[in-house]
Protein backbone atom coordinates (compact mmCIF):
# COMPACT_ATOMS: atom_id res chain seq x y z
CA UNK A 1 0.00 0.00 0.00
CA UNK A 2 1.25 3.23 -0.92
CA UNK A 3 1.84 5.84 1.99
CA UNK A 4 -1.03 8.78 2.08
CA UNK A 5 0.54 11.85 3.55
CA UNK A 6 -2.00 14.47 4.95
CA UNK A 7 -1.42 18.25 4.84
CA UNK A 8 1.34 17.88 2.31
CA UNK A 9 3.86 21.00 1.52
CA UNK A 10 3.71 21.13 -2.54
CA UNK A 11 6.12 23.86 -2.71
CA UNK A 12 8.95 21.85 -4.14
CA UNK A 13 6.38 19.79 -6.33
CA UNK A 14 5.78 23.03 -8.63
CA UNK A 15 8.01 24.99 -10.81
CA UNK A 16 5.94 28.09 -9.76
CA UNK A 17 7.54 27.11 -5.69
CA UNK A 18 4.21 28.26 -4.41
CA UNK A 19 3.54 27.14 -0.88
CA UNK A 20 0.52 25.72 -0.57
CA UNK A 21 -0.42 22.19 0.55
CA UNK A 22 -2.63 19.25 -0.46
CA UNK A 23 -5.07 17.53 2.19
CA UNK A 24 -3.63 14.27 0.96
CA UNK A 25 -0.32 13.58 -0.97
CA UNK A 26 0.52 9.91 -2.54
CA UNK A 27 3.65 8.76 -5.08
CA UNK A 28 2.77 6.16 -6.82
CA UNK A 29 4.66 3.71 -8.67
CA UNK A 30 2.58 1.04 -10.70
CA UNK A 31 -1.01 0.11 -11.58
CA UNK A 32 -1.87 -1.43 -8.32
CA UNK A 33 -0.72 1.51 -6.30
CA UNK A 34 -2.66 3.73 -8.36
CA UNK A 35 -5.71 2.04 -8.42
CA UNK A 36 -5.02 2.10 -4.35
CA UNK A 37 -5.02 5.99 -4.22
CA UNK A 38 -7.75 6.40 -6.71
CA UNK A 39 -10.25 4.12 -4.39
CA UNK A 40 -8.91 6.14 -1.16
CA UNK A 41 -10.01 9.39 -2.72
CA UNK A 42 -13.54 7.31 -3.88
CA UNK A 43 -13.96 6.37 -0.50
CA UNK A 44 -13.67 9.67 1.24
CA UNK A 45 -14.91 11.84 -1.58
CA UNK A 46 -11.79 13.66 -2.28
CA UNK A 47 -10.86 15.88 -5.67
CA UNK A 48 -7.90 14.00 -7.27
CA UNK A 49 -4.61 16.52 -8.83
CA UNK A 50 -2.45 14.19 -11.04
CA UNK A 51 1.17 15.71 -10.89
CA UNK A 52 3.88 14.89 -13.14
CA UNK A 53 6.77 17.59 -12.57
CA UNK A 54 4.21 20.49 -11.76
CA UNK A 55 5.28 22.51 -14.62
CA UNK A 56 2.34 23.74 -15.69
CA UNK A 57 -0.42 24.18 -12.51
CA UNK A 58 -0.83 27.37 -10.86
CA UNK A 59 -1.57 26.00 -7.90
CA UNK A 60 -3.19 29.37 -6.02
CA UNK A 61 -4.56 27.69 -3.11
CA UNK A 62 -4.38 24.71 -0.56
CA UNK A 63 -5.30 21.51 -2.78
CA UNK A 64 -8.76 20.39 -1.10
CA UNK A 65 -8.42 16.38 -1.91
CA UNK A 66 -5.39 13.92 -3.19
CA UNK A 67 -2.49 14.95 -4.92
CA UNK A 68 -1.07 11.70 -6.90
CA UNK A 69 2.62 11.98 -8.08
CA UNK A 70 2.65 9.59 -10.65
CA UNK A 71 6.10 7.72 -10.51
CA UNK A 72 6.07 5.07 -13.29
CA UNK A 73 9.03 4.49 -14.60
CA UNK A 74 10.79 2.38 -17.57
CA UNK A 75 11.77 2.76 -21.08
CA UNK A 76 12.08 0.55 -23.95
CA UNK A 77 12.48 -0.33 -27.40
CA UNK A 78 8.92 -2.39 -28.28
CA UNK A 79 9.17 -3.01 -31.99
CA UNK A 80 10.92 -1.56 -35.20
CA UNK A 81 9.82 -1.66 -38.89
CA UNK A 82 12.09 -0.36 -41.51
CA UNK A 83 11.83 3.22 -40.75
CA UNK A 84 11.32 3.15 -37.50
CA UNK A 85 11.92 2.60 -33.50
CA UNK A 86 8.64 2.37 -31.36
CA UNK A 87 10.10 3.56 -27.84
CA UNK A 88 7.64 3.14 -24.62
CA UNK A 89 7.92 5.37 -21.75
CA UNK A 90 6.41 5.02 -18.60
CA UNK A 91 4.53 8.46 -17.74
CA UNK A 92 7.28 9.18 -14.47
CA UNK A 93 10.08 9.19 -16.97
CA UNK A 94 11.53 12.93 -17.01
CA UNK A 95 11.12 14.89 -20.16
CA UNK A 96 14.36 15.91 -20.55
CA UNK A 97 16.12 12.95 -19.74
CA UNK A 98 14.16 10.89 -21.98
CA UNK A 99 14.74 12.90 -25.07
CA UNK A 100 18.89 12.74 -24.15
CA UNK A 101 18.30 8.87 -23.77
CA UNK A 102 16.59 8.65 -27.24
CA UNK A 103 19.57 10.96 -28.54
CA UNK A 104 22.02 8.21 -27.24
CA UNK A 105 20.07 5.17 -28.62
CA UNK A 106 20.24 6.70 -31.93
CA UNK A 107 16.19 7.04 -31.67
CA UNK A 108 15.83 10.41 -33.95
CA UNK A 109 12.82 13.18 -33.57
CA UNK A 110 12.93 14.08 -30.65
CA UNK A 111 15.90 17.19 -31.20
CA UNK A 112 13.67 20.23 -30.84
CA UNK A 113 11.87 18.99 -28.00
CA UNK A 114 14.62 18.69 -26.03
CA UNK A 115 14.90 20.24 -22.17
CA UNK A 116 11.18 20.63 -22.02
CA UNK A 117 10.72 21.09 -18.42
CA UNK A 118 7.93 18.11 -16.78
CA UNK A 119 7.53 14.47 -17.25
CA UNK A 120 6.48 11.80 -19.96
CA UNK A 121 2.46 11.36 -18.78
CA UNK A 122 1.58 15.35 -19.01
CA UNK A 123 3.56 15.64 -22.70
CA UNK A 124 0.41 14.51 -24.41
CA UNK A 125 -1.86 16.52 -22.50
CA UNK A 126 -1.25 19.77 -24.15
CA UNK A 127 0.91 18.24 -27.22
CA UNK A 128 3.89 19.82 -26.37
CA UNK A 129 5.60 21.85 -28.98
CA UNK A 130 9.12 23.93 -29.53
CA UNK A 131 10.93 25.00 -32.25
CA UNK A 132 8.43 23.41 -35.03
CA UNK A 133 7.83 19.98 -33.85
CA UNK A 134 4.77 18.92 -31.62
CA UNK A 135 4.38 15.47 -29.72
CA UNK A 136 2.13 14.41 -32.03
CA UNK A 137 4.62 14.67 -35.02
CA UNK A 138 6.57 11.55 -33.21
CA UNK A 139 3.27 9.93 -30.98
CA UNK A 140 2.19 6.38 -31.88
CA UNK A 141 0.07 5.89 -29.01
CA UNK A 142 -0.54 5.72 -25.17
CA UNK A 143 -2.46 3.87 -22.34
CA UNK A 144 -4.60 5.38 -19.80
CA UNK A 145 -6.20 4.24 -17.09
CA UNK A 146 -10.06 5.41 -16.76
CA UNK A 147 -10.27 6.63 -13.16
CA UNK A 148 -13.99 5.27 -12.92
CA UNK A 149 -13.68 2.08 -14.68
CA UNK A 150 -10.57 1.27 -13.68
CA UNK A 151 -9.80 0.28 -17.03
CA UNK A 152 -6.33 0.79 -19.20
CA UNK A 153 -6.90 1.61 -22.71
CA UNK A 154 -5.40 2.53 -25.80
CA UNK A 155 -5.45 5.91 -27.23
CA UNK A 156 -4.12 6.35 -31.09
CA UNK A 157 -3.33 9.56 -32.68
CA UNK A 158 -6.89 10.14 -33.58
CA UNK A 159 -8.09 9.51 -30.29
CA UNK A 160 -6.14 12.09 -28.79
CA UNK A 161 -7.09 15.17 -31.26
CA UNK A 162 -4.06 16.85 -30.82
CA UNK A 163 -4.04 20.49 -31.44
CA UNK A 164 -1.89 23.58 -30.41
CA UNK A 165 -1.42 22.83 -26.54
CA UNK A 166 -4.20 21.06 -26.63
CA UNK A 167 -6.34 17.49 -26.91
CA UNK A 168 -8.76 15.57 -25.73
CA UNK A 169 -7.80 14.87 -22.66
CA UNK A 170 -7.99 19.16 -21.85
CA UNK A 171 -11.81 18.77 -23.28
CA UNK A 172 -13.88 15.63 -23.32
CA UNK A 173 -11.95 13.10 -21.13
CA UNK A 174 -11.03 16.60 -18.91
CA UNK A 175 -10.19 14.36 -15.41
CA UNK A 176 -11.56 11.00 -17.04
CA UNK A 177 -7.65 9.37 -17.60
CA UNK A 178 -4.40 9.15 -16.10
CA UNK A 179 -1.76 8.35 -18.98
CA UNK A 180 0.36 5.98 -17.59
CA UNK A 181 2.42 5.37 -20.88
CA UNK A 182 3.08 6.46 -24.14
CA UNK A 183 4.80 5.27 -27.54
CA UNK A 184 6.92 7.25 -29.67
CA UNK A 185 7.45 6.45 -33.64
CA UNK A 186 10.91 7.67 -34.02
CA UNK A 187 12.97 7.20 -37.04
CA UNK A 188 15.90 5.16 -38.26
CA UNK A 189 17.16 8.12 -40.18
CA UNK A 190 17.56 11.95 -39.40
CA UNK A 191 14.61 13.78 -40.26
CA UNK A 192 16.04 17.18 -38.94
CA UNK A 193 12.91 19.92 -38.67
CA UNK A 194 15.38 22.80 -38.95
CA UNK A 195 12.95 25.45 -40.16
CA UNK A 196 11.70 27.36 -37.08
CA UNK A 197 13.44 31.03 -37.45
CA UNK A 198 15.40 31.15 -34.18
CA UNK A 199 16.64 28.00 -35.07
CA UNK A 200 17.88 28.52 -38.36
CA UNK A 201 19.48 31.66 -37.58
CA UNK A 202 21.83 29.73 -35.24
CA UNK A 203 22.08 27.13 -37.90
CA UNK A 204 23.07 29.32 -40.81
CA UNK A 205 26.98 29.16 -39.78
CA UNK A 206 27.06 25.66 -39.91
CA UNK A 207 27.68 23.96 -43.29
CA UNK A 208 24.87 21.17 -44.47
CA UNK A 209 26.97 18.13 -43.25
CA UNK A 210 27.45 19.71 -40.04
CA UNK A 211 24.06 19.80 -38.90
CA UNK A 212 23.19 16.64 -36.87
CA UNK A 213 20.36 15.62 -34.63
CA UNK A 214 22.89 16.20 -31.54
CA UNK A 215 23.69 19.61 -32.97
CA UNK A 216 20.18 20.66 -33.41
CA UNK A 217 19.75 19.38 -29.55
CA UNK A 218 22.30 21.25 -28.16
CA UNK A 219 21.53 24.46 -30.01
CA UNK A 220 17.59 23.88 -28.89
CA UNK A 221 19.12 23.81 -25.87
CA UNK A 222 21.28 26.74 -25.61
CA UNK A 223 18.64 29.13 -27.42
CA UNK A 224 16.20 27.57 -24.47
CA UNK A 225 18.80 28.55 -21.61
CA UNK A 226 19.28 31.95 -22.70
CA UNK A 227 15.71 32.74 -23.50
CA UNK A 228 13.87 31.09 -20.37
CA UNK A 229 14.67 31.12 -16.55
CA UNK A 230 15.30 28.37 -14.99
CA UNK A 231 12.39 27.52 -12.76
CA UNK A 232 15.27 25.99 -10.16
CA UNK A 233 16.56 29.56 -9.75
CA UNK A 234 13.35 32.20 -10.62
CA UNK A 235 10.02 30.09 -10.21
CA UNK A 236 8.08 29.75 -13.23
CA UNK A 237 5.71 27.51 -15.39
CA UNK A 238 7.73 28.77 -19.16
CA UNK A 239 4.99 30.38 -21.70
CA UNK A 240 1.95 31.37 -19.57
CA UNK A 241 -0.40 32.34 -22.15
CA UNK A 242 -1.13 30.59 -26.18
CA UNK A 243 -0.53 32.64 -29.21
CA UNK A 244 -3.82 33.63 -30.00
CA UNK A 245 -4.97 32.42 -33.31
CA UNK A 246 -7.11 35.06 -35.25
CA UNK A 247 -8.79 35.91 -38.46
CA UNK A 248 -6.53 37.26 -41.05
CA UNK A 249 -9.06 40.34 -40.88
CA UNK A 250 -8.59 40.52 -37.47
CA UNK A 251 -4.72 40.83 -38.44
CA UNK A 252 -5.66 43.86 -40.70
CA UNK A 253 -7.16 45.94 -38.32
CA UNK A 254 -4.15 45.61 -36.16
CA UNK A 255 -1.92 46.25 -38.83
CA UNK A 256 -3.40 49.73 -39.46
CA UNK A 257 -2.31 50.91 -36.08
CA UNK A 258 0.40 48.41 -35.21
CA UNK A 259 2.57 47.99 -38.33
CA UNK A 260 4.97 45.98 -36.78
CA UNK A 261 2.75 43.13 -35.00
CA UNK A 262 4.72 39.62 -35.18
CA UNK A 263 2.62 37.11 -36.54
CA UNK A 264 2.78 33.21 -38.29
CA UNK A 265 0.64 32.44 -40.59
CA UNK A 266 -1.34 29.38 -40.25
CA UNK A 267 -3.75 29.13 -43.63
CA UNK A 268 -5.44 31.82 -45.64
CA UNK A 269 -7.63 33.02 -42.81
CA UNK A 270 -6.14 32.54 -40.03
CA UNK A 271 -2.62 33.71 -38.38
CA UNK A 272 -1.26 32.93 -34.81
CA UNK A 273 0.01 36.37 -33.19
CA UNK A 274 2.82 36.34 -30.95
CA UNK A 275 1.80 36.83 -27.34
CA UNK A 276 4.89 38.05 -26.09
CA UNK A 277 5.03 41.03 -28.58
CA UNK A 278 1.28 41.61 -27.12
CA UNK A 279 2.98 41.81 -23.83
CA UNK A 280 6.25 43.90 -24.47
CA UNK A 281 4.48 46.35 -26.73
CA UNK A 282 1.64 47.10 -23.96
CA UNK A 283 4.53 47.56 -21.84
CA UNK A 284 4.48 45.02 -19.26
CA UNK A 285 7.41 43.47 -20.29
CA UNK A 286 10.16 43.16 -16.91
CA UNK A 287 7.68 44.93 -14.90
CA UNK A 288 7.52 43.41 -11.40
CA UNK A 289 4.23 43.64 -8.84
CA UNK A 290 5.36 41.13 -6.59
CA UNK A 291 5.35 38.55 -9.57
CA UNK A 292 7.14 39.11 -12.39
CA UNK A 293 6.86 39.46 -16.40
CA UNK A 294 10.38 38.20 -17.32
CA UNK A 295 12.45 40.81 -19.27
CA UNK A 296 13.93 38.30 -21.77
CA UNK A 297 10.86 37.10 -22.81
CA UNK A 298 7.26 38.46 -21.77
CA UNK A 299 5.28 35.33 -22.48
CA UNK A 300 6.83 34.03 -18.93
CA UNK A 301 5.67 35.02 -15.92
CA UNK A 302 8.04 34.81 -12.84
CA UNK A 303 7.76 33.94 -9.03
CA UNK A 304 10.33 35.03 -7.60
CA UNK A 305 9.81 35.45 -4.23
CA UNK A 306 7.98 32.28 -4.00
CA UNK A 307 4.69 34.10 -2.96
CA UNK A 308 1.03 32.22 -3.38
CA UNK A 309 0.31 31.70 -7.00
CA UNK A 310 -2.57 33.45 -6.70
CA UNK A 311 -0.05 37.14 -7.48
CA UNK A 312 0.45 35.29 -10.85
CA UNK A 313 -2.65 35.34 -11.47
CA UNK A 314 -3.32 38.94 -10.48
CA UNK A 315 -0.62 39.79 -13.19
CA UNK A 316 -2.01 37.80 -15.69
CA UNK A 317 -5.09 39.16 -15.35
CA UNK A 318 -3.86 42.60 -15.55
CA UNK A 319 -1.99 41.66 -18.48
CA UNK A 320 -5.15 40.31 -20.24
CA UNK A 321 -7.24 43.26 -19.43
CA UNK A 322 -4.38 45.44 -21.48
CA UNK A 323 -3.74 43.53 -23.97
CA UNK A 324 -7.51 42.91 -24.31
CA UNK A 325 -8.11 47.29 -24.40
CA UNK A 326 -5.06 47.85 -26.74
CA UNK A 327 -5.78 45.26 -29.29
CA UNK A 328 -8.84 43.42 -29.02
CA UNK A 329 -7.32 40.33 -28.43
CA UNK A 330 -8.25 37.58 -26.05
CA UNK A 331 -5.02 35.72 -24.16
CA UNK A 332 -5.88 32.36 -23.20
CA UNK A 333 -3.49 31.24 -20.03
CA UNK A 334 -2.07 27.65 -20.96
CA UNK A 335 -1.05 26.55 -16.97
CA UNK A 336 -3.86 25.14 -15.57
CA UNK A 337 -5.21 26.64 -12.54
CA UNK A 338 -6.02 24.58 -9.09
CA UNK A 339 -7.76 24.09 -7.09
C1 LIG B 1 10.84 26.78 -18.16
C2 LIG B 1 9.68 26.07 -18.82
C3 LIG B 1 9.67 25.92 -20.20
C4 LIG B 1 8.61 25.26 -20.83
N1 LIG B 1 8.65 25.12 -22.18
C5 LIG B 1 7.65 24.48 -22.82
C6 LIG B 1 7.70 24.31 -24.24
O1 LIG B 1 8.65 24.70 -24.90
N2 LIG B 1 6.65 23.69 -24.83
C7 LIG B 1 5.59 23.22 -24.12
O2 LIG B 1 4.67 22.66 -24.74
N3 LIG B 1 5.52 23.36 -22.78
C8 LIG B 1 6.52 23.97 -22.12
N4 LIG B 1 6.47 24.13 -20.75
C9 LIG B 1 5.28 23.65 -20.01
C10 LIG B 1 5.45 22.24 -19.38
O3 LIG B 1 6.79 21.92 -19.24
C11 LIG B 1 4.77 21.16 -20.21
O4 LIG B 1 3.40 21.44 -20.35
C12 LIG B 1 4.92 19.76 -19.56
O5 LIG B 1 4.42 18.77 -20.43
C13 LIG B 1 4.21 19.66 -18.22
O6 LIG B 1 4.62 18.44 -17.62
P1 LIG B 1 4.49 18.18 -16.08
O7 LIG B 1 4.83 16.76 -15.84
O8 LIG B 1 5.25 19.17 -15.31
O9 LIG B 1 2.92 18.41 -15.88
P2 LIG B 1 2.16 18.91 -14.57
O10 LIG B 1 2.38 20.37 -14.40
O11 LIG B 1 2.49 18.04 -13.42
O12 LIG B 1 0.66 18.66 -15.02
C14 LIG B 1 0.07 19.44 -16.03
C15 LIG B 1 -1.37 18.97 -16.24
O13 LIG B 1 -1.38 17.64 -16.76
C16 LIG B 1 -2.05 16.74 -15.86
N5 LIG B 1 -1.26 15.50 -15.86
C17 LIG B 1 0.05 15.37 -15.58
N6 LIG B 1 0.43 14.09 -15.75
C18 LIG B 1 -0.67 13.40 -16.12
C19 LIG B 1 -0.92 12.04 -16.44
N7 LIG B 1 0.04 11.12 -16.41
N8 LIG B 1 -2.19 11.67 -16.78
C20 LIG B 1 -3.19 12.59 -16.81
N9 LIG B 1 -3.00 13.90 -16.52
C21 LIG B 1 -1.76 14.29 -16.18
C22 LIG B 1 -2.04 17.44 -14.51
O14 LIG B 1 -3.11 16.99 -13.70
C23 LIG B 1 -2.17 18.90 -14.93
O15 LIG B 1 -3.50 19.21 -15.23
C24 LIG B 1 7.52 24.77 -20.08
C25 LIG B 1 7.53 24.92 -18.68
C26 LIG B 1 8.60 25.56 -18.06
C27 LIG B 1 8.62 25.69 -16.56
Amino acid sequence: MPLYLPHFNLQNYNTLASPVCANFFVSVKNNEELIDAIKFAKERTLPLLVLGGGSNIVLYDDFPGLVIHLQFLGKELVREDEQHFYVKAAAGENWSEFVDYCLDQKFWGLENLSLIPGNVGAAPIQNIGAYGVELKDVFEELSALNIKTGLTITFTPEACQFGYRDSVFKNQFKDEFIITSVIFRLTKVPSLKLGYPALQKVLSVYAPEEITPELVAQIVCEVRRNKLPDPKIIPNVGSFFKNPVIPTTQLHEIQSVFSDVVYFPIDSHHVKLAAAWLIDRAGWRGVSQGAAVHSEQALVLTNPSRLNAGKVLELASAIKNSVLEMFGVELEQEPRNYP
